[in-house]
């Protein structure tokens, strides 16, 4: 056999058979190679092209409002990647135009072309282009040049550029849905900011830069006022509106580099670089000033909103962002619990309890509770008491509610909490009967919204009861003795929820009382919404109305209007005998303060 003659026009069938078949082989060794991203697979197609069918240019373009040579092999060394042309230049923007190949043998004798500065300057004689498709994205262009000028290309040549060009439309095609895919995983789509699993790879992120040196951030986490409302008045989809626009207006008020993310439904997490708690709290004051003096626009007009935040420096000491999360979700609880539209910082939330420690207290059983008693300010008896959470210390120290319970709540740990207390509560109250104690002593504990939220705790509850019923022999009417004190103190996300919450305690038998009754704007809401046995007048008002008159006259307002509404009235902080007398002269039914006894710490079931 002849050896074979490169520009033989009449190349041997047998012998373009071998040619053919080495490409292929070669095209499948890549597309199998492993451990590449699809940047460096669709250079190393080019590469390998240019080699196989020996090209001294070639180049995957894409076309938009310029062209862009995204990636390029280029044996001369003149035109590198990421040249961007005027399309109207481009030698292949025909065959875009067309999307269907060209080929040409000698660009010089191509009225088109010849004067070309890649034909001119460069010296580019052959060529071909042909349309790359990416899926339904037609942008793409590929050229083969070479400097020789020969014969046009054979039917096997053809083929191959035909199939390297479908498969890199392929992999295009995959790294585009693969980078999409990638988008929408991090990406919010109502706000089209970074989501909350985007957030927690970032954190992880700047964590690590901490580590390695860097410098620390401030941690804030926003959340809008009374949004439930907002979406209530106006609908979901001007709800939808004020997200996005939020979002446009935070990000807008950050500064390079730093960052918000969409952390949860009206909650905004931002990081911001370089900042000590009191730069970011300015910088969140100054978004909050925005929001005071400007309102939302929205298709169905201005609509005014608020904030609060929650704000914590993660310095250069810190290791973990957890912690720091779990500070700024307390700030921010503490800005809403104090009246909302507001930022507060966690140095200034104390936090003499922080998680750990709560979480051991809980895990190693060390929540004990404390009984005041409740007495009758006509007849000075004693009948009910209150249990009141503590806390002992690994070290046997008690601590009071007032030092965790923010922290129980914030960190959603307040569920657990009422369990134990209340679990303790019921086991008295048999214990007490089963020794001849009367049915109608009461025993009030405070049950969380948290605690009410979780169902598996209400029924083991409500199981815990009927079986301390059972076992103490004494039979029951259908007053239970025991009364569930709650607050407003605590988010409520809907009266309606809560109070389909606590009907299966309602049912059972127990008791509703309010406590500090008098202290926020949505009392009467309670009372509306819920049927109440007990209204626990709050205790500042009563240690303040000696003092004052205008208090005096609000407690004994509030006590003649319980009298008419049939809820029994029960006076907290009572300090004193005179503040006693006034109040029962006023007709408040009960009083409870340490005029008639601390609250005393009842040794552990
Ligand atoms: P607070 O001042 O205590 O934060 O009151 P709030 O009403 O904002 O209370 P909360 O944070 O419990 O409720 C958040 C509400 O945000 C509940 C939900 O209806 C609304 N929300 C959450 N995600 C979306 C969303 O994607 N679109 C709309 N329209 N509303 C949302
Ligand atoms: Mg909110
Ligand atoms: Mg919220």
């Amino acid at each position: 056999m002849q050896p074979a003659n490169e520009s033989d026009p009449h190349l041997s069938i047998a012998q373009a058979g071998d040619t053919h078949v080495a490409r292929l082989n070669a095209l499948w060794k890549l597309s199998m190679q492993r451990g590449l991203s699809d940047a460096e697979r669709i250079r190393a197609m080019l590469n390998m092209a240019a080699e196989m069918l020996d090209m001294d240019l070639v180049v995957l373009g894409e076309f938009g409002e310029r062209y862009t040579a995204r990636y390029v092999s280029d044996r001369l060394g003149v035109f590198p990647e990421g040249t961007v042309l005027m399309v109207e230049s481009v030698l292949c923007h025909p065959v875009h135009l067309a999307r269907t190949a060209s080929h040409v043998a000698d660009l010089r004798e191509h009225p088109q072309y010849a004067e070309h500065a890649l034909v001119n300057k460069l010296g580019l004689r052959s060529y071909s282009g042909l349309p790359v498709s990416a899926g339904e994205d037609e942008r793409w262009v590929l050229a083969f040049l070479r400097q020789r000028s020969e014969s046009p290309p054979q039917a096997v040549d053809i083929a191959y550029m035909e199939l390297i060009a479908d498969w890199l439309g392929n992999t295009l095609h995959q790294s585009a849905q693969k980078s999409l895919l990638q988008r929408i995983a991090l990406t919010d789509l109502l706000t089209d900011l970074p989501n909350r699993r985007a957030a927690e790879e970032r954190l992880q992120k700047e964590k690590a830069r901490i580590a390695r040196g860097g410098q620390g951030f401030s941690l804030v986490l926003a959340d809008l006022d009374h949004f439930k409302l907002v979406n209530d008045r106006y609908g979901h989809g001007v709800g939808d509106e004020i997200l996005k626009a939020v979002a446009r207006r935070f990000e807008s008020g950050l500064r390079e580099g730093d960052w918000v993310a969409r952390w949860g439904g009206e909650e905004f997490l931002f990081v911001l670089h370089n900042s000590s708690e009191a730069e970011a709290t300015r910088i969140m004051e100054r978004l909050a000033d925005q929001f005071r003096t400007s309102p939302v626009e929205t298709s169905i007009g201005d609509i005014s909103l608020s904030f609060s935040a929650g704000v914590a420096a993660f310095g250069t000491r810190e290791t973990d962002t957890q912690p720091m999360l779990e500070a700024i979700d307390q700030a921010l609880y503490r800005a809403k619990s104090e009246g909302r539209d507001q930022i507060r910082t966690a140095a200034h939330t104390p936090l003499p309890w922080n998680s750990s420690l709560l979480r051991k207290a809980l895990a190693e059983n060390r929540i004990r509770q404390a009984s005041q008693a409740i007495v009758d300010l006509q007849s000075g008896q004693v009948v009910a008491d209150e249990a009141l959470a503590r806390i002992e210390t690994a070290e046997g120290e008690i601590v009071e509610a007032r030092e965790f319970v923010d922290v129980a709540e914030g960190l959603g740990l307040m569920a657990e909490v009422d369990r134990q207390v209340i679990r303790n509560v019921m086991h008295r109250c048999a214990k007490r009967m089963e020794q001849g104690g009367s049915p109608d002593f009461a025993h009030f504990v405070n049950v969380s919204p948290q605690f009410l939220a979780r169902h598996d705790l209400v029924e083991e509850m409500l199981e815990n009861a009927m079986s301390y019923c059972q076992s103490c022999g004494v039979t029951l009417g259908p007053v239970k003795p025991v009364v569930l004190e709650l607050t407003e103190r605590q988010r409520i996300v809907s009266l309606d929820r809560l109070r389909a919450d606590l009907q299966p305690f309602i049912d059972y038998g127990f008791r509703l009382a309010l406590d500090d009754f008098g202290s926020g704007y949505s009392s009467y809401l309670y009372l509306a919404h819920l049927p109440v046995s007990f209204l626990k007048i709050e205790g500042w008002l009563v240690s303040h109305m000696r003092q004052d008159r205008k208090v005096a006259g609000i407690v004994e307002s509030l006590a003649s209007f319980a009298r008419k509404q049939g809820v029994l009235t029960v006076a907290e902080h009572v300090e004193d005998a005179e503040t006693a007398r006034i109040l029962a002269d006023m007709g408040v039914n009960y009083g409870q303060g340490w005029y008639f006894g601390k609250p005393q710490l009842v040794q552990p079931a």
